[in-house]
């Protein structure tokens, strides 16, 4: 385990980011794409969570042609870091945050008059022409214009020099379940708003409508521009999606072993000590990895962690910055086979040790959420080390 040895100085945990996954994947999700078609990678929630910054290089290099974030200070992180390619915002912002988008030619998503004139108006003043994105409500309920009133939104921001629309996307609600008649309904909904907009003689930029499930699953739907987001990160949406393209998940945590007890036989472990020790011979193990970094504290009792390429239970109740585990030595009853561990050694929470593997997956399930929500957790306080 030599990678876990790029350990942070300063706490006795982290989170891998293997970038020539995001490399990887970001080639194998542009394959899928008939030539022409571009590929916007969206890197919001820093990058689920494994860092913006260094993921949209990753991106850049291996072929993404745009960004899209879902907040402005998330666009002007990228900015400041150097990325130059074209990046969406991927709903509309508070009119306050117009002068940053301006400033650093972001592309906002469009649905309101109000905005759209704003936004027309602060370019105008800089000298500048400012791109968006009319967002295109076909069904999902989240923003956008109805697709019915697309025509008459843009007949009353048109005029308007300071504007000019790059693109006209959609979001789907049901892309990750195959022969779903809503997504056939948001589909025909999506063409006839863009068909309105061409027959009226109107620049629809680039159609977009494409998320990860609908660029793998529904070729159909690729238009000009495909959104893709999870894909990037080597995670499924689906399990429909994991036998079409092989991705490999970027994402791994890992802490070390601060402390090792062999506590005698009834002694409780954790908050309301919901856990006793049931036998001799069993390690209570600590690791500074808590509920605050994002390893969440519905997962308590319930899940493994790896230690020498063996399964460990976490037991007792998740803290929020530790947790413990136990380690069965000589082979007690109940629990697997496992040598003794000590202070200092590589715990990891999520990926891969020897044979073993915790996926974002199998945490999800227990978490009854999904894998996107299991890595934007990890994201929040603990330092990325890249390899
Ligand atoms: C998050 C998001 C995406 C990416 O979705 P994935 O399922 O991660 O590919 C695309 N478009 C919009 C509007 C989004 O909000």
């Amino acid at each position: 385990m030599a990678r876990g040895l790029r350990c942070p100085d300063d706490r006795w945990a982290w989170v891998e980011i293997d970038l020539d996954a995001i490399h990887d994947n970001t080639v194998a999700l542009k394959r899928l794409l008939d030539r022409g078609v571009q590929m916007m990678c969206v890197v919001k929630a820093d990058a689920y969570g494994h860092g913006a910054v260094r993921c949209a290089k990753s991106m850049a290099r291996a072929g993404a042609d745009q960004f899209a974030v879902a907040t402005v200070r998330e666009g002007v992180e990228l900015r400041e870091a150097g990325i130059r390619e074209p990046i969406a915002i991927l709903s509309e912002p508070p009119l306050e945050a117009i002068q940053d988008i301006v400033d650093h030619n972001l592309a906002p998503a469009v649905y309101t008059q109000d905005f759209a004139l704003s936004l027309g108006e602060c370019a105008a003043a800089a000298g500048k022409v400012a791109n968006y994105h009319l967002a295109v409500d076909t069904g999902m309920t989240r923003i956008g214009v109805n697709w019915r009133d697309v025509l008459e939104l843009r007949r009353c921001i048109d005029f308007h020099r300071g504007i000019e629309c790059a693109g006209t996307f959609t979001h789907f609600a049901t892309a990750d379940v195959l022969g779903d008649w809503d997504f056939e309904m948001q589909r025909r909904r999506f063409g006839e708003a863009v068909a309105t907009l061409r027959d009226a003689g109107l620049d629809t930029g680039l159609v977009h409508c494409s998320n990860t499930p609908a660029t793998i699953m529904h070729p159909e739907v690729h238009e000009d521009m495909c959104r893709v987001g999870i894909g990037l990160y080597g995670l499924h949406p689906a399990v429909e999606t994991r036998r079409r393209v092989r991705l490999r998940p970027a994402m791994s945590v890992r802490g070390r072993i601060t402390r090792v007890e062999r506590p005698e036989v009834g002694t409780g472990v954790s908050y309301g000590l919901t856990y006793r020790v049931p036998k001799p011979n069993i390690q209570i193990c600590t690791v500074p990895i808590g509920y605050a970094d994002g390893l969440s504290r519905t997962l308590s009792g319930n899940m493994d962690v790896l230690v020498k390429g063996e399964r460990c239970r976490q037991v007792g109740r998740i803290c929020m910055d530790q947790f413990m585990f136990a380690v069965a030595v000589n082979n007690v009853r109940a629990y697997r086979p496992t040598q003794a561990v000590s202070q200092g050694d590589v715990v990891t929470v999520l990926g891969t040790d020897g044979n073993e593997m915790v996926s974002a997956d199998d945490m999800a399930a227990r978490r009854n959420t999904i894998n996107y929500e299991v890595v934007c957790d990890f994201g929040l306080r603990l330092d990325k080390v890249y390899v």
